[in-house]
């Protein structure tokens, strides 16, 4: 059986399993900062997620709440699966995308109105990512129930097709039936996902969803910094993740 160094750390997966390796971005990453835009990815954490994909057969994949498009301005890593916006978009390592739609006639009902409560306050932040829309209140917190109470009015008549979704210091709103969990599910059907055991890393709640998807293939699902959470293991913060990381590279690069 495996250990690592570090007695605080997860056990890295038994290198006698196919593993693929799916991983949040923000607050997982790269520390959470106060503006999206503001995030640091460095030459190190790319080279990390390039080494892995080579070690895991491609079989990588960045599961964010961020558009594709964001992340691969900051990533710069145009062969690396993803999805984004919760699972309603993602491409796979060819390159080849895809964005869900129902929900987007609703939306930009809904994206005016947002605008307008963000328009009354610099405070707020309003990140429009196309297929769903992140309002950021971290300069504002006492505002989250105002807000909670503001935004479940607004997506009410739409409530079939859009939902409201809390994080840190973020509301969400976005279609009905994508999370990250769907996400998972939808890389571990195909090649070079398929038939391997999942690893997901995550700190915010929209990650549970990829957590239960986890503990449903019996893999290791791994919750960053403190709260309830339904993965079994812990890491402390990005640098932390980074340190796991780089423990299972050289695990899986002994011969
Ligand atoms: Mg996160």
């Amino acid at each position: 059986m495996s250990t690592t160094n570090n007695k605080d750390m997860p056990e890295l997966p038994a290198s006698d399993r196919a593993w693929a390796l799916f991983l949040d971005l923000d607050g997982t990453l790269v520390d959470l900062v106060d503006h999206p835009d503001s995030i640091v990815v460095d030459d190190a954490l790319r080279a990390r997620l390039e080494t892995l994909t080579a070690l895991l057969d491609g079989a990588v994949a960045v599961i964010s709440g961020r558009a594709i498009d964001d992340l691969e301005k900051h990533l710069h890593l145009p062969t690396l699966a993803m999805s984004g916006q919760h699972g309603a978009e993602w491409r796979n390592s060819q390159g080849d995308r895809q964005i869900a739609g129902d929900h987007q006639k609703a939306l930009e009902a809904v994206r005016q109105q947002v605008k307008e409560q963000v328009e009354r306050d610099d405070a707020l932040y309003l990140e429009d990512k196309g297929a769903s829309i992140a309002l950021h209140y971290r300069h504002r917190p006492e505002a989250g129930d105002m807000l909670k109470h503001n935004l479940s009015s607004m997506i009410g008549e739409y409530s079939d097709l859009l939902e409201l979704h809390q994080g840190k210091f973020v509301f969400e709103i976005k279609g009905q039936g994508y999370d990250k969990g769907v996400a998972l599910e939808r890389f571990l059907a195909i090649p070079p996902f398929a038939d391997r055991c999942p690893v997901f890393i995550g700190d915010d709640r929209t990650d549970e969803d990829g957590f239960r998807v986890v503990n449903a293939h019996q893999g290791v699902a791994i919750k960053v910094g403190t709260g309830d959470s339904l993965a079994n293991e812990r890491l402390t913060d990005p640098g932390a993740v980074h340190a796991w990381l780089d423990q299972w590279i050289m695990q899986l690069q002994r011969p």
